[in-house]
């Protein structure tokens, strides 16, 4: 029998009051159902939001530092289990057992520091204008915060944004991807253990038209932090935009790893094939583009085919694979379609290119590591975000052309070049369109201390991770304290 999971309203596990319910399944084996979940509507919501006003009254009131320790402890017992939810993450997305201990490190490192700022969230002081006045501000929190998450972060994700809401003193309602239930529901489960009280963080299932909408659309929700496709994130912030809803959103990317001539060859190859095929190229800062210097491209190439085509597929629970399956089939699909667009447009497919079925893979939604060479700057494939493990190669004269092809895309997410020259670095660092620039590494690999976001059409201009994330959260009220005993006019009276 599949494993029943339930939604967490107001400190109680219960079911969507339709009683419907959706299946979970393995994306590496469409026989082991994962579990079964509520198919929650507004109505759950609505009970869900409810439930987060009320708790906000009491929570916003605790101590910063007391809240912060609540955090803290979620992240022990994130530690504590680290290894039984990184099971149940591959099982549930796929990606494999390194990926996922990954993941779940990252909302470890993410508790370490909120739980830290709950003793800081410092404000700013400065000098009055005039005698006698102090002038201070500090953070103060905003209210209900909707956090929608997409499935390839399962606990990453959630804990960046989760985390630092609660130690502003906000409370949450949680509506994770339809693919990632099993591994939010966990992650609740830690908190309820952590100690936090009934209604400050609520948990509903479902889909992003049953439950996401009518978050987004809710009166009483005050922010919507949302992290997914910018199809999505476009509809969601013009919602927001119509009732002056604060809202951040992270989305897509089309990010590319440049390699000039005087690059470390086989360094660069370490990168592409981590940053282009980890996780299944399935990651917001997916390498998705490479683009090589024409000096360096024969050397790159032939050794980026070798080991590509050598790159283990299967299971992510066997540790020997490197490389797991797609989410689902309609991800397969998509990315399949795009193999077909490319070939098309004249872009020249050199491995890869079709689904994976080999032995048990045949139960999964496995696809092969995938390269495109002879791939024009205006093609599909060198503009879409393609969200799977295909790979398209650019070539270029000069360091000016390589910045030109990289920037000529609407997304601005993470970018990376290969050079031991100190001053093609710096202007790389100052010229490529992205929020994240890596120097002789790989598109991905974000650690959580520093801001985490994009330009362009990756977002709205906000950011998560590192002291960043507490301007999304809070809200800043100044405060001018006047002890002269008599009627000051600032600007007037100096
Ligand atoms: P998605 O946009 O399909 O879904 C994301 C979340 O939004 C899910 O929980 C979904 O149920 C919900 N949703 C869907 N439609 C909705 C609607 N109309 N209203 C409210 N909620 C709705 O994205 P996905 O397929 O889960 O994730 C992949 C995408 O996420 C990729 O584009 C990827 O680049 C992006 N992503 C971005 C970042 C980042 O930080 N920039 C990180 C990870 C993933």
């Amino acid at each position: 029998m599949a494993v029943r999971f339930q939604n967490y309203i107001n400190g109680k596990w219960v079911d969507a009051k339709s009683g419907k319910r959706f299946r979970n399944i393995n994306p590496a084996n469409t026989d082991d159902i994962v579990g079964t979940f509520p198919d929650s509507q507004a109505e759950d919501v609505d009970a869900a939001v409810k439930a987060a006003r009320k708790a906000y009254d009491k929570w916003r009131l605790m101590p910063a530092p007391r809240r912060g320790e609540i955090v803290a402890r979620a992240g022990e017992l994130l530690i504590r289990d680290k290894e039984k939810i990184a099971k149940l993450m591959t099982r549930e997305m796929g990606k494999v057992l390194q990926e996922t201990r990954g993941d779940i490190q990252e909302g470890i490192d993410t508790a370490v520091l909120a739980g830290a700022e709950g003793r800081r969230l410092f404000g700013q002081t400065s000098p009055s204008e005039l005698s006698d006045k102090f002038c201070i501000s500090m953070r103060m929190p905003i209210g209900v915060c909707g956090m929608i998450t997409p499935w390839n972060f399962p606990i990453a994700i959630p804990t960046w944004k989760i985390f630092p809401a609660l130690v502003c003193g906000n409370t949450v309602v949680f509506k994770p991807a339809s693919d990632t239930p099993a591994a939010a529901s966990k992650l609740v489960e830690i908190f309820c253990e952590a100690g936090i009280p009934k209604g400050v963080v609520n948990l509903v299932n479902g889909t992003g038209r049953n439950v996401g909408t009518p978050l987004v659309n809710h009166p009483d929700v005050n922010v919507i932090s949302f992290t997914g496709s910018s199809a999505v994130g476009r509809a969601i912030a013009s919602a927001c935009g119509k009732s002056l809803k604060r809202v951040s959103l992270e989305l897509g990317g089309k990010n590319a790893q440049i390699v000039m001539a005087d690059a470390n060859v086989d360094l660069a190859v370490e990168g592409v094939l981590w940053g282009a095929f980890g996780t299944t190229g399935q990651r917001c800062t997916a390498t998705s583009r490479l683009i090589l210097h024409e000096d360096i491209k024969d050397a790159v190439m032939d050794k980026l085919l070798k080991r590509a085509k050598r790159i283990r597929i299967g299971n992510g629970l066997d540790e020997s694979k490197q490389m797991g399956p797609l989410i689902n089939e309609d991800q397969r699909r998509i990315v399949h379609d795009y193999v077909q667009i490319g070939q098309k447009e004249g872009a020249q497919l050199l491995i890869g290119g079709k689904p994976y079925r080999r032995g048990e893979c045949k139960k999964g939604f496995f696809y092969e590591p995938t390269i495109f060479d002879g791939v024009k700057p205006g093609m599909r494939i060198a503009q879409e975000e393609i969200f799977g493990p295909v790979l398209s190669v650019l070539t270029v004269k000069s360091f000016e052309q390589a910045l030109k092809v990289h920037n000529g895309v609407a997304y601005g997410l993470s970018s990376s070049i290969y050079t031991q020259d100190v001053n093609l670095a710096s202007r790389a660092i100052r010229d490529l369109e992205a929020g994240i620039t890596y120097i002789n590494g790989p598109t991905i690999g974000a650690e959580v201390n520093l801001p985490f976001g994009g330009v362009k059409d990756t977002g709205n201009g906000h950011r998560e991770s590192g002291t960043a994330v507490y301007d999304m959260f809070s809200e800043w009220k100044s405060i001018y304290i006047d002890f002269s005993g008599k009627l000051q006019k600032a600007q007037i009276d100096t």
